[in-house]
């Protein structure tokens, strides 16, 4: 057949010999050459990951050490006590919700703070005998080294007693503090931080004014460069309410690894699902759920009690494990730590606790249904300083003359040895108080 088809062909026998391996060779050379191209294109692809695993591990280091340098100048140039900022910019977010830029007023560099924590203000409210002391948290990425930025929420009065009058720090940031004035203020604490060493993603629950810390932390991501993933998740009930709106959405369009859901659970006749926000509802688990490609993140939640119960109990629910939580409250505790809750055998023993408040010379018996120290005493008509509620600012610090306590949170900073936290704990056994 092949000399019928040579002689078609009209290629004499050696020559057709001689063409039939010369093609067998450049097919060879050929394959050879794709072979080679191939391994070649491997190891630049192999080399190429690798390098690009290096660059990812430097780039890891470089943001660890960065970060370890700004904790160690924040722990050196920190301050002790109060110290003066003045209101540079006063700036209305939304209906009762303003921000407040805060300027050092000695013009010194001001510490790097973690992403979460918050400051706390003595405010010398005029026509009050005493200093009222309020917390409240940072909104604004840590990178900003010239202000820190709270926003405040006026809280109203309750909405089964409207007689009362609004809460009293909030008013007086909203409705009396201008630009120029000086305000007193500790230095930034608080355990509820993003830990900016670790690149691990991440999701941020918010809801309504509990955006503060999650803004800070969702800067700060946005500050670092990195890639690190957030889902950010905040509800409030519409437009009127949307703290930080215009910021949100444009932190959202610079960042892919930044994104954005939020719920209104009441959208007005003018507010618009897709431009304004995404769900109509709350935050819940449910809806979290469908978002997110798994359970597998870290999270972070601030907002009112129900918002945090609703969300720490789905979480558990869908297996997210306990030391992944991570919440702060505004306010008295909403949710506790499994810990946190005496055991029956405790509630027994604490049934027999007698609590003395030595300067009011009072010994009863502790009632282990109550809150805190700091509450039972209140309920009793004894008196004692107090300011965040939360473990967070120290005003409610009492001496313990013998006896002691159990906390319900871990405070903000160690009491003074011989003191405790009265909004925050309980006791262990007889107490003695200096109260
Ligand atoms: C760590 C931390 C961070 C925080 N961060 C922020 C933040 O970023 N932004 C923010 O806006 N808030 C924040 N808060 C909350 C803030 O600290 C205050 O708790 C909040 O502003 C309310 O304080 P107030 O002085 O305005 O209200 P208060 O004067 O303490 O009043 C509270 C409520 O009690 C009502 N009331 C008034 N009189 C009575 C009465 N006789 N009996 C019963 N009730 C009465 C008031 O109407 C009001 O509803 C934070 C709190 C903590 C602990």
């Amino acid at each position: 057949m092949n000399a019928t088809l040579n002689h078609s062909l009209g290629i004499p026998g050696s020559s057709a010999t001689a063409f039939a391996l010369g093609l067998i060779l450049i097919s060879a050379l050929l394959l050879w050459l794709v072979l080679e191209m191939a391994r070649s294109l491997i190891r630049i692809i192999g080399e190429a990951r690798q390098q690009k695993l290096t660059l990812a591990i430097l780039q890891t280091r470089l943001q660890e050490t960065r970060q370890r340098c700004r904790e160690a100048e924040m722990a050196a140039s920190g301050w002790n006590g109060l110290r003066k900022f003045s209101v540079a910019e006063k700036i209305r977010q939304c209906d009762g919700v303003f921000s407040f830029y805060l300027k050092p007023h000695d013009g010194r560099d001001l510490p790097y703070f973690k992403p979460g924590q918050y400051l706390t203000f003595q405010l010398k409210i005029p026509g009050r005998e005493k200093p009222l002391i309020r917390c409240y948290s940072l909104s604004d990425s840590p990178d900003h080294r010239d202000y820190y930025r709270v926003t405040i929420k006026k809280e109203k009065a309750p909405l089964d007693r409207p007689e009362f009058p609004p809460g009293a720090g909030s008013s007086y940031f909203t409705d009396k503090v201008k630009v120029g004035d000086i305000l007193d203020v500790k230095a930034p604490s608080g355990h509820f931080f993003l830990d900016m060493t670790k690149n691990n993603p991440v999701v941020l629950l918010a809801g309504g004014v509990g955006i503060t810390p999650i803004l800070s932390m969702a800067n700060a991501i946005a500050a670092s460069g990195t890639k690190r993933e957030a889902y950010l998740f905040f509800g409030v009930r519409n437009r009127q309410e949307h703290i930080h709106q215009e910021e949100l959405a444009a932190l959202a369009a610079a960042h892919e690894n930044i994104h954005l859901h939020v719920a209104y659970s009441k959208p007005g006749p003018e507010d618009v699902k897709g431009r304004d926000y995404h769900y109509e509802g709350r935050v819940g688990v449910e809806w979290v759920k469908e978002i997110l490609p798994s359970n597998n993140f870290e999270y972070y939640l601030c907002g009112s009690g129900p918002f945090m119960k609703s969300l720490t109990d789905g979480l558990e629910a869908w297996g997210v494990p306990e030391d992944r939580v991570h919440f702060e409250a505004f306010g008295p505790a909403s949710v506790k730590k499994k810990a946190a809750s005496p055991s029956p055998e405790q509630t027994t023993r604490l049934q027999k606790v007698t609590i003395t408040f030595a300067r009011s010379a009072r010994t009863v018996r502790w009632e282990p249904s109550s809150e805190n120290l700091l509450s039972f005493a209140e309920s009793l008509g004894i008196k004692i300083d107090s300011g965040c509620r939360a473990g967070g600012c120290g005003s409610c610090g009492v001496a313990i003359k013998s006896g002691a306590v159990d906390y319900l949170k871990k405070p903000a900073s160690a009491p003074d040895p011989g003191t405790c936290l009265t909004c925050i704990c309980r006791p262990q056994n007889d107490l003695v108080l200096d109260a």
